[in-house]
C-alpha cells in the first residue's frame, strides 16, 4: 500500500474502501486533506461527564447513559418517564409535555447524553432535560473523559454506514498517518506575528482539542487560511481585471454633462462632486471601472449615477441601471425622463409589468441603440434584452442582487464600466473583505438644508397619544408615512394586516384626513397615481408596506410611523428613517413596537433612537444580530465562509489582506516562502468551485 499523503484519495485510508469513498466524495471529501478539513460541528466535553451514581439533588450535570426502560405513567399528572443508566447507577428522566413525540425517540439500549438539573421526588430524577442521542459506540470511548468531536452528517454518509463513530475513526487514522507530514505554507514569521498555530498542530487540535480553548485556537488558524484564500481570490481577480481593457473610449466631458448640471435645481455637494470626478477619471481610463458608491439614504447617489450615464451617452454609449424594485425603477424614470429628454437623451423604463408589445418595442429600441439609458428592474437582465453598445452598468442598492445577476448584466456589454451603489454601509471592519476588489467612493454629507431626522420608539400602549400627536401635525399641514412590515414568509398575512390597518385609519382614526395605501401588489399605474397624489399633497397619510424601504423618495413627508418596529433589523430601520424630512422640515420617525418585544429588539430600538450615523448603526447591527444572522440574511452579499467568523475574527482580516497584497505586489522577487504560499493559494483557487468575487 502506498504511503498515505495529504493529497491521497481517501479510499486508501484504512477502513474506507471504494464504497465509503464514493459516499464521502458526495459530501465533498475526496482526499485525505478534505477529510481533515471536514470540521466538527461541535464537541462533546466528556471530560465533564458525571457518573450517574454520584448525582445529587440540585446538581446541574451532564451524564451519558443507556435507555433501560420507558413508559407513559398515568397519575395526578400524566408523564413520560425514561430510565437511563450507566455502570454506576440509574436515574429517571421526566417529561410532562410533548412526550408523545418523545416517547418514540427513546429506544431501549440507545445511548443518550443528558443535561439538566437533578431533583428528588420519591426518586432522583431530571425533569425536562436536554437530551441528545449518541450513536452506539464502545463504552470505553465514552468514558475516556476527553473532548470528542461531533461531525455534521448527511443522508448519504448515513446510508453508506458512515456513522459519527466511524468518521471519528477515519479522521483519527488520517491524522496519525499524515500529521507529521503536513507542511505549513505559512512562514514562521507570520505565525509568530499573528499568534497562530502551525497547520499540523491546528489540524490535530481542531479534531482533538485537549481543552476547549485549543479548539478555538485551532479554528483561528484555519480561519486565517480561509481569509487568506478569500483575499487572494478578490485581489487576484482585481489584478486580472486591471489587465482587461475596454473597447470604448471617452473624450473629455462636454456639452451634455454641462447642460445636465444646469438643469438641476441644486448644486452638487462637495462629496457628490468628488465622487463624480473619480468616476469620470475611471471612465476615461482604458481599464473597466469597478466602483462602489456608498452613502446614507438620501445623500444623493442617484444624481451622480445619472450624471455618469449622461457622460456615457455623450460618448455614444448606453447605460443600464438596475434597481431592486419596480417602485424604485419607476421613481427614477418619473424623476428623470423629462430633464434627460430636454438635453436629447432618451431614457426608458423596463420592468416586468410591461405588456408583450411594449416590451418588444423596447427590446428592439435598445438593440438598435435608440435608447441611451435603460432604467429597470431584474427585467433588464432577461435574455431578450440586448444593447447596441452598453458602456455603463449601474446597480442601485447592490446588496439586493446576487453575484450572478450582476454578472449577467455586465455580460451584456464588452467590459462595461460598472458602478454599484449602496445605502447599507458595511461595517468598516468588513468593507475590505467584501469590497476588496472595488474602489470605494463615499458620500458622507447630506445635501444642504436637510436637518438630521429625529427618531423615538414607543410601545403600542402609547398609541392613543401617538394618534393625537399626529392629528396635531396633520392639522398644521404635515404629511405622514405609515410603514408596515412585509416579509416574504408571511407576505399574505402582512398584506392583510396593512390593508386592515389602512381601513381602520381611514374610517375610524383619521376620517377627517385623506389616507392612501400602496404596496407591491397594487398595479403599476395605480401605484404611480397614489404616489403622485401624495407628492401633490392630495393625500395626508400614505400607508405602505416596506416596499418603500429601498430608495423611494417623497420629500414632502416629514413624519414616519413604523409599525411592528420590533420586527425590523437595525439597518432596515435606519434606511426607513432616511425617507422623511427631506423637504426642509425636520424629519421625525416614530417606531412603534408591539409585544412581545425581546430584549434584543429593545436594544436595537434604543440604538436606533440614539444614533443616526449609518456606519455606527451598521457596526451595532453586526454586534446585536450576531454574525450568523447578519450574514444569514444575505443582506450584505457576503461570500460564504465556513470557518472564519467575521465578527470574531475581524482582526485577522487586515492581516490576511496584508499578506496577499505583499505577495501580489510584484515589488520584490519572490523568495521560497512566497512561492510556497502562492502555489498553495493557486491550488486552492482552482479547487474552488464557487467564485465569490463581485461581478
Ligand atoms: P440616495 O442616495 O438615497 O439614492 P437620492 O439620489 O434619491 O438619494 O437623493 C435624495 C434626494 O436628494 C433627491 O430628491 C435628490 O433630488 C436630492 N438631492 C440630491 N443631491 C442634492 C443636492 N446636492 N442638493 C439638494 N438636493 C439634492
Ligand atoms: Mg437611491
Amino acid at each position: 500500500m502506498p504511503e498515505l499523503k495529504l493529497d491521497s484519495d481517501v479510499q486508501y485510508l484504512k477502513g474506507v474502501g471504494p464504497r465509503r469513498a464514493a459516499a464521502l466524495g458526495l459530501a465533498g471529501i475526496k482526499t485525505v486533506d478534505d477529510l481533515l478539513h471536514y470540521l466538527p460541528r461541535r464537541y462533546l466535553d466528556r471530560s465533564m461527564i458525571v457518573p450517574i451514581g454520584s448525582l445529587q439533588a440540585n446538581m446541574q450535570a451532564t451524564i451519558i447513559g443507556m435507555v433501560l426502560g420507558k413508559g407513559i405513567l398515568k397519575g395526578r399528572r400524566q408523564r413520560l418517564e425514561v430510565v437511563i443508566g450507566d455502570d454506576s447507577g440509574y436515574i429517571a428522566l421526566i417529561w410532562f409535555a410533548g412526550y408523545r413525540y418523545l416517547e418514540g425517540y427513546f429506544k431501549k439500549g440507545d445511548l443518550f447524553s443528558v443535561t439538566g438539573t437533578v431533583t428528588y421526588f420519591q426518586q432522583r430524577q431530571i425533569v425536562h432535560p436536554e437530551v441528545e442521542r449518541i450513536e452506539d459506540e464502545a463504552a470505553q470511548l465514552i468514558h475516556t473523559g476527553r473532548i470528542v468531536p461531533v461531525y455534521p452528517s448527511t443522508a448519504g454518509l448515513k446510508k453508506a454506514g458512515i456513522t459519527g463513530r466511524i468518521l471519528r475513526q477515519m479522521v483519527s487514522r488520517a491524522l496519525d498517518a499524515v500529521e507529521a507530514g503536513i507542511p505549513d505554507f505559512l512562514p514562521d514569521s507570520y505565525l509568530t506575528e499573528h499568534c497562530l498555530k502551525t497547520l499540523s498542530r491546528a489540524m490535530r487540535l481542531i479534531h482533538y482539542p485537549e481543552k476547549m480553548d485549543d479548539a478555538e485556537a485551532a479554528r483561528r488558524r484555519l480561519a486565517f487560511d480561509e481569509l487568506l484564500e478569500l483575499q487572494f481570490l478578490i485581489l487576484s481577480s482585481r489584478k486580472q481585471r486591471n489587465k482587461a481593457s475596454k473597447s470604448h473610449a471617452y473624450v473629455k466631458p462636454g456639452g451634455k454633462v454641462r447642460q445636465f448640471l444646469n438643469k438641476l435645481s441644486f448644486k452638487l455637494t462637495e462629496d457628490q462632486e468628488k465622487s463624480a470626478r473619480k468616476i469620470f477619471a475611471d471612465l476615461q481610463s482604458d481599464r473597466p471601472m469597478h466602483r462602489l458608491l456608498q452613502g446614507d439614504v438620501g445623500c444623493g447617489k442617484t444624481v451622480v449615477a445619472l450624471l455618469t450615464a449622461v457622460y456615457a451617452a455623450e460618448n455614444g454609449l448606453q447605460t443600464a441601471l438596475m434597481a431592486p424594485t419596480e417602485l424604485l425603477a419607476e421613481q427614477h424614470y418619473r424623476n428623470w425622463v423629462e430633464p434627460l429628454r430636454e438635453i436629447g437623451i432618451e431614457a426608458a423604463l423596463m420592468t416586468g409589468s410591461l405588456t408583450k408589445a411594449e416590451r418588444r418595442r423596447l427590446d428592439d429600441a435598445a438593440a438598435a441603440g435608440e435608447i441611451d439609458i435603460v432604467l429597470g428592474t431584474h427585467a433588464v437582465i432577461s435574455e431578450s434584452v440586448r444593447f447596441k453598445n452598453l458602456g455603463l452598468v449601474v446597480i442601485d442598492e447592490q446588496h439586493r442582487f446576487g453575484v450572478m445577476q450582476r454578472g449577467r448584466l455586465i455580460g451584456k456589454g464588452m467590459h462595461p464600466d460598472t458602478l454599484v451603489m449602496t445605502a447599507t454601509p458595511i461595517p468598516r471592519t468588513l468593507a475590505l473583505t467584501l469590497y476588496g476588489d472595488l474602489d470605494i467612493s463615499s458620500i458622507k454629507t447630506m445635501p444642504p438644508g436637510r436637518q438630521p431626522s429625529k427618531a423615538v420608539w414607543r410601545t403600542g400602549a402609547a398609541r392613543q397619544e401617538i394618534y393625537e400627536f399626529l392629528r396635531e401635525r396633520l392639522k398644521s399641514g404635515e404629511q405622514i408615512f405609515i410603514v408596515y412590515p412585509l416579509v416574504e414568509k408571511s407576505e399574505k398575512l402582512d398584506l392583510q394586516a396593512a390593508e386592515d390597518a389602512y381601513i381602520q385609519l381611514k374610517e375610524q382614526v383619521f376620517p377627517e384626513f385623506k389616507v392612501g395605501l400602496v404596496h407591491g401588489r397594487v398595479k403599476r399605474e395605480k401605484r404611480e397615481e397614489i404616489i403622485k397624489a401624495f407628492q401633490k399633497r392630495e393625500l395626508d397619510i400614505l400607508t405602505a408596506t416596506t416596499v418603500i424601504e429601498v430608495g423611494i423618495d417623497i420629500p414632502a413627508a416629514s413624519i414616519m410611523v413604523i409599525e411592528h418596529a420590533e420586527r425590523f433589523g437595525l439597518s432596515q430601520l435606519h434606511q426607513l428613517r432616511g425617507r422623511v424630512g427631506r423637504g426642509g422640515k425636520r424629519g421625525l420617525t416614530i417606531a412603534v413596537a408591539l409585544p412581545p418585544v425581546s430584549d434584543l429588539a429593545k436594544r436595537r430600538l434604543d440604538m436606533f433612537q440614539a444614533s443616526s450615523d449609518g456606519f455606527k448603526i451598521a457596526e451595532a447591527d453586526l454586534q446585536l444580530r450576531g454574525p450568523g444572522e447578519f450574514f444569514g440574511t444575505r443582506q450584505h452579499g457576503l461570500p460564504e465562509l465556513k470557518v472564519a467568523n467575521l465578527a470574531v475574527d475581524a482582526d485577522l482580516l487586515p492581516a490576511a489582506r496584508e499578506v496577499i497584497v505583499n505577495l501580489l505586489s510584484g515589488k520584490r522577487a519572490p523568495d521560497n516562502d512566497d512561492s510556497m504560499l502562492l502555489k498553495f493559494l493557486e491550488g486552492r483557487l482552482i479547487g474552488r468551485r464557487t467564485m465569490t468575487r463581485f461581478g
